[in-house]
């Protein structure tokens, strides 16, 4: 078994305002929440990121689109970001996939998904071929 907070959450040893609950997920209140209502919604199987999990994230986003539109109108937010910080460069500080729902409302001063890179590099046509077919390369086999 892995030795974290939300391992210790599912196994009931710390507390946490859960939401929703089945037999593959599970969902509570993020502690320091980004905005009303800010739901992390996690697997039961111990993951630390989403390629470590048996079902490649079906189950969790699954729940994830279940789950957000009606965390929005619980709160009355007429919008919400989705976000998963998948591995420690990209902020992953609990190391137990989670999906945040972050609620967002009229003139809340938060900003889109693109705000995670302040600075982006750009890059010419060339390097957006390589890049492309770099991906495509990799995806030919799914
Ligand atoms: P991340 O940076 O994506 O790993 O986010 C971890 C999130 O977990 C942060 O938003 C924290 O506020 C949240 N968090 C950490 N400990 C707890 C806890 N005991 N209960 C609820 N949320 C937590």
């Amino acid at each position: 078994m892995a030795d974290n907070i939300f391992r210790k959450i599912l196994d009931g040893e710390i507390p946490s305002r859960d939401v929703y609950e089945d037999d593959d997920t599970y969902a509570f209140l993020d502690v320091n929440p980004l905005a009303r209502g800010h739901t992390l919604v996690i697997p039961k199987e111990d993951a630390e990121t989403l390629e470590d999990l048996d079902d490649g994230g079906a189950a969790l986003f699954d729940t994830v689109r279940r789950l957000a539109p009606r965390v929005a109108d619980a709160v009355g937010a007429p919008a919400y970001n989705i976000g998963l910080n998948n591995g420690e460069e990209a902020g992953q500080e609990v190391p137990h996939v989670h999906v945040h729902i972050v609620p967002r409302f009229d003139d809340d001063g938060g900003h889109p998904i693109h705000a995670i890179q302040p600075s982006p590099p750009s890059f010419d046509d060339d390097e957006m071929d390589g890049i492309q077919d770099a991906i495509a390369d990799e995806t030919r086999s799914l």
